[in-house]
């Protein structure tokens, strides 16, 4: 048997084929006109992409890389911030917060719950000390996409630093960096960026600025006033991935080409595509407030969480993400960014169904199938 594999995981993600075919071109040096032209075209994409005039630093490092450098940057020891726990993803900008001995005032969201900027406000009037608020755009762990832009206006108003990890977001889902306010936004090659991982990017705002140039915390390989000295000759501080620069040139061009507004839109027709599949199926979504960028769907009760994620990887080839953490075998997460179509929900949710038949669900067959068909062939009209 010929088995394909399809990877639908939320990270890394699919890569276009001239972007894979990048990466074998000859290597360049990072310290030549050849280079600096390349990473001024780098850091127009990721401007492009994050929506903000100011500078985005391109940092050799997963996206964790990029929470450190946050941190780091604009904070000294014994400041008081506010984390959003909202999952795997939001519980690590406490983690990170408390290594570097900053005083946590962390909210525990059930996981997939909403959180309204109201709720923050609260929160914030109660305590004028707060240096920077830490969220996420999109909480990977769980399909939900939170209220950014609400939460940027209470900061504001507060004074805090407004910090939003857009790592699975940026590039997929609207969150222009200037527009609302953002005082830090983060970002990852290995998601919407349709690159492999690696690369890490981080923008500040002027506000933030200001705390970069005063902030005591301890840093060196991600000093963001390296950072700046060598970006204004068009290059990185340290040796770069050059290799995966070459694959993100290539798939930001891509993604210009398509436009941003059209990712969005693009993005919203899988979600709300593998949403209907999902409900056709009278399974349950996972998040309260789910996003486009992965779905996350709670196991029934009736199938074994750990068997339907085998059955899927290893007897179809199709690569989903079961739960994290705690929820590890009570869900699963199909994702729909990035270098994704149409027809990888359709596939999808084809070996879905295959799946819950060998696991004696009891549903239709076709039903899934059926109901992404008719939202997906809207997109194509
Ligand atoms: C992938 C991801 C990260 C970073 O994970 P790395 O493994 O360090 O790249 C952080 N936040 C969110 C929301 C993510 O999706």
């Amino acid at each position: 048997m010929i088995k394909k594999q399809y990877l639908l995981s939320p990270g890394p993600t699919p890569i276009p084929e001239s972007s894979l075919s990048s990466a074998v071109l000859p290597l360049i040096h990072h310290r030549t006109a050849e280079f600096s032209n390349m990473y001024a075209s780098i850091i127009e994409g990721l401007q492009y992409v994050f929506q903000t005039q100011e500078d985005v630093y391109i940092l050799t490092s997963s996206g964790s890389g990029a929470m450190q450098a946050a941190v780091v940057n604009i904070l000294s020891a014994g400041e008081k911030v506010l984390t959003i726990n909202c999952g795997k993803f939001g519980e690590r900008w406490g983690k990170i917060c408390r290594v570097f001995g900053l005083d946590v005032h962390e909210i525990n969201l059930e996981w997939g719950a909403g959180y309204s900027k109201h709720e923050l406000e609260a929160e914030l009037s109660r305590d004028p000390n707060i240096q920077a608020v830490f969220s996420t755009l999109s909480e990977t762990s769980t399909g939900t996409v939170y209220d950014i832009k609400g939460y940027a206006e209470v900061t504001s108003q507060h004074g805090a630093l407004f910090v939003v990890d857009g790592i699975s977001g940026i590039g997929a889902t609207p969150c222009p960096m200037d527009d609302w306010n953002i005082d830090v936004l983060i970002s990852g090659s290995q998601k919407a960026f349709m690159t492999p991982p690696g690369l890490a990017y981080i923008a500040f705002s002027r506000k933030a600025w200001k705390k970069v140039e005063t902030s005591t915390l301890p840093r060196f390989y991600f000093d963001a006033r390296e950072y700046r000295k060598s970006h204004a000759k068009k290059t990185t501080p340290w040796t770069p991935a050059t290799s995966l620069l070459m694959q993100q040139k290539n798939a930001l061009d891509i993604i210009r080409r398509i436009g941003l507004k059209n990712l969005f839109r693009h993005h919203h027709f899988l979600g709300e595509a593998c949403r209907a599949g999902i409900k056709a199926l009278e399974l349950e979504l996972f998040s309260s407030c789910p996003g486009d960028i992965l779905t996350a769907v709670t196991v029934p009760k009736e199938c074994d969480g750990k068997k339907l994620l085998s059955i899927m990887q290893d007897k179809y080839g199709i690569i989903v993400a079961g739960g994290q953490s705690q929820y590890q075998g009570l869900l699963f997460r199909i994702a729909h960014l990035g270098y994704t179509s149409a027809f990888d929900i359709i596939t999808a949710l084809s070996a879905l169904e295959m799946t819950l038949r060998d696991l004696g669900y009891p549903f239709e067959p076709g039903s899934s199938v059926k109901a992404a068909e008719i939202i997906l062939k809207e997109y194509y009209i």
